[in-house]
């Protein structure tokens, strides 16, 4: 019997959109009975047709009989209200990205929950401490962040706010263990590790379609090193509206210089694989990617219309800006202490981010590369583009020494 106050015997999602439909199935497989709450209780009904159906499809393909879906499916319970939800001793909230409204269900749940109950957010960014600030019981809130389709992919960060206490971080790996996960201990910051990291990397892929590349150049490239899909095609994925949508929510970043081809493809109701296009057409019911010349004509005519001198951009420079985009922010992440490790950060670009497998994650990439070259490459495009490519401070020490990423120790 462990010694810990904290025992996930039952567990609640919050939301039945698109995360928590994974995250219940991972609790429901991992033997967690899960109680479901959403305020919307048609999309509840919907939420629970998708879990039985995707059941039904793995019994369908023999990867577990119908005695064992039907015992999966039986652990979860739905209900429209929270009151349902008093007894559980973990909550994972997955509704919309909206800092307010994550802070008024956390406020609600605390009042409602026994005591020693832990309150986790599958938030893809926002602020932890923010979240657990409102509850009285801020040493038992982290975030639980899963990534889509939530139960396929292996990752899982765990994020801990300033207050997380250890045991809670430990029950929260423990049950990562059952669900079958990979889990990374992340600090809190925007975007955690992942996310924050792709921000960065993003960022380059869509100044260089504003410079001269077209959208499957720069996926090529990326996936000509590895990567499972570039950029462009993964936000096809993903859907590019989610982006575009909570920047108009936020009223921030719509102006962005960088923004205006998914905002050109949002207008135009091209938001992905959803819309059958987006980035690139895809034909009724089929999700290859195809390569779409009016794209590519808006791309041309974005970039000339915010004044840009387009030129040619070849794979090499298409590899070095987003590769060493990824490292330089992921030292800094480690250098700050947001990571425990280089491993870690690897562990995250390996099975949330296509990171090509047999190159062991940016961070391993650069310590074969070696940190001096890698300094030297980060200076060259400091001095050709600016301030943004400055090399970490991580990554300056660590060239000094003839260090390796591999090797730093985080206290
Ligand atoms: P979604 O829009 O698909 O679903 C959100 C659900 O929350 C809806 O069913 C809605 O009815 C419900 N909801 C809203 N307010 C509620 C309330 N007060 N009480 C109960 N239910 C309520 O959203 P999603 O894509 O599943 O994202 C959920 C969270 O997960 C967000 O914080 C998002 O940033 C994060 N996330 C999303 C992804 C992704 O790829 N979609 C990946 C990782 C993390």
């Amino acid at each position: 019997m462990s010694q810990t106050p904290f025992q996930i015997q039952r567990a609640a999602v919050i939301g039945a959109g698109t995360m928590g439909r994974g995250i219940v199935m991972c609790l429901a497989n991992a033997g967690v009975p899960v109680q479901w709450v959403d305020n919307n209780a048609q999309m509840l009904e919907q939420a629970l047709a998708a879990v039985t159906e995707t059941y039904a499809h793995t019994v369908r393909q023999g990867r577990i009989d119908q005695a064992e879906a039907d015992v999966r499916i039986a652990r979860v319970t739905a209900a429209v209200d929270y009151p349902a939800i008093s007894e559980v001793d973990l909550v994972i909230e997955a509704v919309y990205e909206n800092l307010e409204l994550k802070q008024k269900i956390f406020r609600e749940l605390d009042s409602l929950l026994k005591p020693e109950a832990i309150l986790a957010s599958n938030t893809s960014a926002l602020d932890i401490d923010a979240i657990a600030a409102v509850t009285g019981r801020p040493q038992q809130v982290l975030g639980l962040h899963f990534f889509s389709p939530a139960h396929i992919m292996k990752l899982l960060e765990i994020v801990r706010g300033a207050q997380t206490a250890p045991a809670v971080l430990k029950v929260a790996k423990e049950l990562g263990q059952r669900m079958g996960k990979v889990s990374v201990v992340a600090g809190n910051c925007h975007g955690f590790i992942g996310n924050r990291m792709l921000n960065t990397y993003v960022l380059e892929a869509r100044k260089m379609l504003l410079e001269g590349a077209y959208p499957y150049q720069v996926d090529a490239a990326l996936q000509g090193f590895g990567f499972a899909m570039g950029p462009f095609r993964m936000y096809d994925v993903v859907g590019i509206d989610l982006g575009w949508r909570a920047r108009e929510l936020a009223g921030v970043g719509q102006d962005e210089a960088e923004v205006q081809v998914d905002n050109r493809l949002c207008e135009l109701g091209r938001f992905g694989q959803k819309s059958g296009n987006g980035y690139y057409h895809y034909e009724a019911g089929s999700r290859q990617a195809e390569h779409d010349v009016e794209v590519d004509a808006l791309v041309l005519r974005v970039s000339e219309e915010l004044g840009y001198q387009r030129r040619e951009i070849g794979p090499e420079e298409i590899l070095e800006r987003c590769l060493l985009a990824l490292v330089n922010e992921g030292a800094k992440i480690l250098q700050e202490g947001i990571a425990e490790s280089a491993h870690d950060i690897d562990l995250v670009y390996l099975n949330g981010y296509g990171f090509p497998a047999d190159k062991g994650g940016p961070m391993a990439w650069a310590d074969q590369q070696g940190l001096a070259d890698i300094q030297t490459r980060l200076l060259r495009l400091e001095a050709e583009q600016g301030e943004l490519w400055k090399p970490a401070r991580l990554i300056s020490a660590l060239a000094a020494q003839g260090g390796r990423f591999a090797n730093v120790q985080v206290a």
